[in-house]
């Protein structure tokens, strides 16, 4: 059995994300269309013991670190088993959660623990109004109150993601640089990316990492910090009011070079790249417990992999089913 997932340009990967469900709670305009999107049908989804059966397969041969996403994750009924069965696979050295934070208090205690510690929590506007804009209607104070109780259970890092979009949240920049000091939040600047989704993407609305950081050393010092093994492709920085933030640029300036992601999707499909619009089917072995076929399969995925990603800021990268699915659909 081979040890290692390495591609054709020496690239190993070590960090599987899980899109456990297409379901949301949220319409974020950004990830999700208005309209005329479809949902998997429940018999499309993978159960916990499929996904049991992927994650233990794929550490055997390299992956120990594993974010479960969505759609929303914790929409998914009896979530807590499966991070429960998760947190028990002793190859995982780092089990971790990206939800938009609405089930927190449900949730929080039994994630924490089955061993989970680092959370990213989606946040894209500290005003009211705009939350509730871009989120489709959800209330801030109720989200920000489950971040504060995520905190007081002892998760830490909390990483807060904010999809930062030109003519949206430019304009709290600064304002999230002062939630990060105060609270301790690990903030991080995510640029938008061209899936389908119901603002409509154009290059004009990339705020890229470079203005974000042209933003912030009006107001503060910026002192760019060394990568840690939990920075993944975020650049991260100091700023002289203690706040800790990251920028991730995989538009203005790609990590191809650096990727060691996997992406499961909820339906069972292994997607070695966001923005590619290429995936193999992992349900031919699951149906049967078939390791060996498992690994020939993710094999497959690696060998389809480009060296890197075609999006950028130059084009308008139109959609048109260029990227086959929507954000909610693969997880981020
Ligand atoms: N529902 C969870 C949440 O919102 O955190 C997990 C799934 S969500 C698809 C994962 C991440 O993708 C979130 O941080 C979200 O902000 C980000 N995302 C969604 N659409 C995006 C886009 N068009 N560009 C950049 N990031 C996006
Ligand atoms: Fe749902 Fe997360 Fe997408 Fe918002 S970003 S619609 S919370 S999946």
């Amino acid at each position: 059995m081979n040890n290692k997932l390495v591609d054709k340009f020496g690239r190993s990967y070590k960090y599987l994300r899980i899109s456990v469900t297409d379901r949301c709670n949220f319409r974020c305009k950004y990830c999700m269309p208005q309209h005329n999107f479809k949902m998997l049908s429940h018999q499309d989804i993978l159960s916990y013991e499929d996904i049991i059966f992927i994650v233990k397969t794929l550490t055997e041969v390299g992956i120990e670190k594993i974010r479960i996403t969505g759609g929303e994750p914790l929409v998914r009924k009896n979530i807590s088993y499966m991070f429960e069965q998760l947190g028990k696979i002793e190859k995982i050295k780092d089990l971790t959660l990206t939800t938009n934070g609405s089930l927190l208090k449900k949730y929080a205690k039994v994630i924490f623990d089955s061993g989970v510690r680092r959370i990213n929590i989606s946040l894209d506007s500290l005003k009211d109004d705009r939350y509730e804009y871009i989120t489709g209607g959800f209330n801030l104070k109720h989200i920000i109150d489950s971040i504060n109780y995520a905190k007081s259970i002892g998760f830490n890092p909390i990483k807060i993601n904010v999809v930062a979009i030109k003519g949206f949240n430019d304009d709290e920049i600064l304002d999230f640089c002062d939630f990060a000091a105060k609270n301790s939040f690990n903030v991080r600047f995510i640029e938008f990316m061209p899936l389908e989704s119901s603002i409509e993407w154009k290059k004009e609305n990339i705020l890229t990492g470079k203005e974000i950081i042209d933003i912030i050393s009006k107001q503060y010092e910026v002192k760019k910090i060394d990568k840690n093994k939990y920075s993944g492709p975020s650049e991260d920085y100091l700023l002289s009011n203690g706040a800790k933030i990251g920028i991730i640029t995989p538009i203005s300036n790609h990590f191809c070079n650096s990727c060691d992601k996997l992406r499961l999707t909820a339906d069972g499909k292994l997607r070695p790249c966001l923005l590619s619009n290429y995936e193999v089917d992992l349900k031919p072995a699951i149906i049967n417990s078939d390791k060996e076929l498992l690994l020939k399969l993710i094999n497959d995925s690696l060998n389809l992999k480009y060296e890197k990603h075609s999006v950028d800021c130059s084009e308008n990268n139109s959609k048109n089913g260029k990227y086959g699915r929507n954000m909610f659909e693969i997880g981020g």
